[in-house]
């Protein structure tokens, strides 16, 4: 029987789950059984005084770390001074869009500050149909992009929309390159992108000839932390712009320093038509944005696109202040370091554990996907659930992702310290040799 340090639930934890489950919606996602009280940097404390090192991020919201000193004070300050003022501009506001928009390519001009990831995709694929007086949106298999009517119809994972359906109409899905099992059983070094060269037989099949915009992670989250392979990105999106179809970068989880770069983008020189944003943007403070092209967005008038609290002082406050500690803290920069060293780790570990399947990842978004055996590839959800528990134990948070629930998401904040990296990977060392 695995010990570990930590006997879990606590007694208080015990007593607050309790109340949950008899008075909380059950549709949450509950990864280890504790109950959060308070965090600082990359440690989270429990209701009953137990810490743990967080390789969670909350779900990769919490960039600059829990409770940065800079991000608290700023939005104390806002709290006190103004917090809501729905379509009257604030300094913070403009502040923000100008902030977002100075980092962006130059094409990508305008920014619509928001509140959810879900308000930003579902915003961007609205534009899209409205620019373009067409209808239909091009996903992707395993693909994520919120629990709003478009974003979920826009979903590539049955969990998504299962039984909330009919779905809306001119949604068309596409393989996404998850090579650790081709949907075409090809193998990256000798296919070719195949995948990208298949995207014309799913259009002539499912199209009818109305093709708004597609929509795209540059690395899937919810599937199971799924990267491309090289050159697939910026392929996709030259095949977009040949075809004329607007091409919308999901990069509600890939932004603010997460992949090692301030965003993803940056990695192939995407040039999207537009970006979503969201989670690590207000780090912890509800904030969203969607950055577009002004030609583009500039297709709907005053009034006819809006959100009660998008834009909101508060989430602006602590959007100019996450600003402010990525480039001061150069925390992309940190992210990439710290990233290199643990997958490095990692992927020793891949081949010294049998459950390990693969370890795959970039700066501080890390994936390791379990197998039954290594032979079949079978995935392994009991496994990995059994894996947070016994993590915890140890005093380490991790959370599960995967199309199949086979992947732990290795995702601290990204203030973490070579020191914390290299007892994290320890612990996670340790649980692994436990399944042996
Ligand atoms: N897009 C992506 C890629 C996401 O990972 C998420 C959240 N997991 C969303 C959109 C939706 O964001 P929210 O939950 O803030 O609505």
């Amino acid at each position: 029987m695995f010990k570990g340090k930590y006997k879990i639930p606590g007694p208080k934890s015990k007593e607050l789950l309790k109340i949950s489950d008899r008075y909380e919606a059950r549709c949450m996602n509950q990864q280890a059984p504790i109950v959060w009280d308070y965090a600082k940097g990359v440690t989270v404390t429990d209701v009953d005084g137990n810490t743990y090192l967080d390789l969670t991020s909350g779900v990769l919201v919490t960039n600059v770390g829990h409770s940065h000193p800079h991000h608290v004070a700023c939005i104390q300050k806002q709290t006190g001074r103004l917090m809501n003022c729905y379509d009257f501009p604030t300094p913070e506001r403009i502040m923000a869009a100008k902030g977002i928009a100075e980092l962006m390519p130059k094409h990508l001009d305008r920014v619509f500050m928001l509140t959810t990831g879900s308000e930003a995709t579902e915003s961007s694929m609205r534009v899209a149909k409205r620019y373009t007086g067409k209808f239909e949106i091009i996903s992707f298999y395993g693909g994520f992009h919120g629990r709003t009517g478009m974003a979920m119809s826009a979903a590539g994972k049955t969990g998504t929309k299962k039984r909330f359906g009919p779905l809306i109409p001119g949604h068309i899905y596409a393989p996404y390159p998850y090579c650790f099992r081709c949907p075409f059983g090809k193998k990256p070094t000798s296919c070719k992108l195949f995948c990208l060269e298949f995207l014309d037989t799913v259009v002539s099949a499912a199209s009818t000839g109305d093709v708004a915009a597609l929509i795209i992670e540059p690395y899937q989250g919810a599937a199971g932390f799924v990267f491309p392979p090289d050159g697939y990105l910026k392929g996709l999106e030259k095949w977009a712009k040949e075809r004329d179809i607007v091409f919308i970068l999901d990069e509600v989880q890939a932004s603010f320093g997460r992949t090692g770069k301030m965003f993803a983008l940056e990695w192939d020189g995407l040039r999207p038509n537009m970006l979503c944003l969201g989670k690590g943007i207000g780090s912890g403070v509800p904030c969203a944005a969607l950055v577009a092209e002004s030609r583009i967005i500039d297709c709907l008038a005053p009034g006819e696109m809006s959100s009660t609290t998008g834009g909101n002082p508060l989430s602006c406050s602590a959007t100019l202040a996450v600003l402010d500690i990525m480039k001061k803290e150069k925390l992309p920069e940190n992210a990439l370091k710290i990233g290199k060293y643990m997958l490095g780790r990692f992927k020793k570990f891949q081949k010294k554990y049998k459950i390990l399947g693969e370890a795959r990842g970039r700066g501080l978004v890390m994936g390791l996907e379990f197998v039954k055996d290594k032979k079949t590839m079978d995935p392994a959800p009991d496994i990995t659930r059994e894996f947070i528990t016994r993590a915890c134990k140890s005093g380490l948070l991790v959370g599960s992702v995967g199309i199949y629930g086979n992947v732990i998401r290795v995702a601290p904040p990204l203030v973490i310290t070579k020191n914390e990296a290299e007892q994290a990977c320890d612990i996670i060392e340790t649980v692994l040799k436990s399944f042996d």
